[in-house]
């Protein structure tokens, strides 16, 4: 992630009008837009942040991206979570360097990445999906971004049906039914792990928080969370025009230890 950008790095390109491309750089490689043609060997060796030419002239700034502008740039199985939510999610469910998260399911990977870079080296995510065809994307975006050697394991499984790991730190959810996961999550957490679900409709999130009421799990609460960007140009200093209304609600809950 330092020093010049080498072959087979991403790298963000962002033209006058703010449009972003990403490349991987190799060392024949070519990038061809209407407005010329940019040869990935005049990015090799160089210092992120440069700005260089197309064949036709055109501008273009080069930097590595982040986590954030890779998610919104990789290929898509399934829809990502976006930046907005993955950052509460870490804050909410509090992920720690070192923890053991289950995450389901596990889509394009989007929130894999994001629990990877928090847990470090020595936590560990296993992935549970139940399409290969997805489970096979997610690991590539996964790689692509962080690299080989992760502590990283993807299952091709349903959660439904059962969690085999015991004394997890969290269970991390992205799926349509995670009432059907209570059960499963009470056997697999440790006292006082966490839960956390996205869910994309109020009808969802209402059976689910009937089912936690039900369960060991407490301290249950859920939010969503509204992110407004802001136009700042000289005097016009305002609120951007659009903004993304809504994308899901979190919910998350404690497993709670009964008196004997
Ligand atoms: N959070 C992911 C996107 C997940 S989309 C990201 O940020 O990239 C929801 C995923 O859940 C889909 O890939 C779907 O195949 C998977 N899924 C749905 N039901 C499941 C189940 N019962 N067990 C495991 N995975 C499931």
């Amino acid at each position: 992630m330092r020093g010049p950008l080498t072959i087979g790095e991403h790298v963000l390109l962002v033209d006058r009008k703010r449009r972003r491309h990403m490349i991987r750089l190799a060392a024949d490689g070519e990038f061809h837009t209407h407005a010329g043609v940019l040869a990935h060997s005049l990015l090799i060796g160089q210092d992120e942040g440069i700005t260089v030419r197309t064949t036709r002239g055109a501008a273009l700034l080069a930097t590595r991206p982040t986590l954030s502008e890779y998610i919104l740039e990789m290929p898509r199985g399934a829809q990502v979570i976006y930046p907005k939510d993955l950052g509460p999610i870490l804050m909410l469910a509090d992920i720690f360097p070192g923890a053991r998260i289950l995450e389901s399911g596990v889509g394009s990977g989007a929130l894999t990445m994001t629990l990877l870079r928090a847990i470090g080296p020595t936590g560990h995510v296993t992935g549970y999906e139940i399409r290969d065809d997805f489970a096979d994307r997610a690991r590539r975006n996964v790689e692509a971004f962080l690299g080989p050697d992760l502590p990283l394991t993807i299952e091709v499984r349903d959660i439904y049906a059962g969690i085999e790991l015991r004394d997890l730190d969290r269970v991390v959810l992205d799926l349509p039914e995670p009432w059907q996961v209570v059960a499963h999550a009470e056997q697999a957490l440790r006292p006082g792990g966490i839960m956390i679900s996205y869910l994309p409709t109020i009808l969802q999130v209402s059976t689910l928080r009937q089912r936690l009421a039900e369960s060991a799990f407490g301290m249950a609460e859920t939010l969503e969370v509204l992110h407004r960007g802001w136009n700042v140009d000289g005097q016009s200093v305002r609120p951007d025009h659009r903004m993304v209304a809504h994308t899901g609600f979190l919910t998350v809950a404690r497993l709670l230890t009964p008196n004997e």
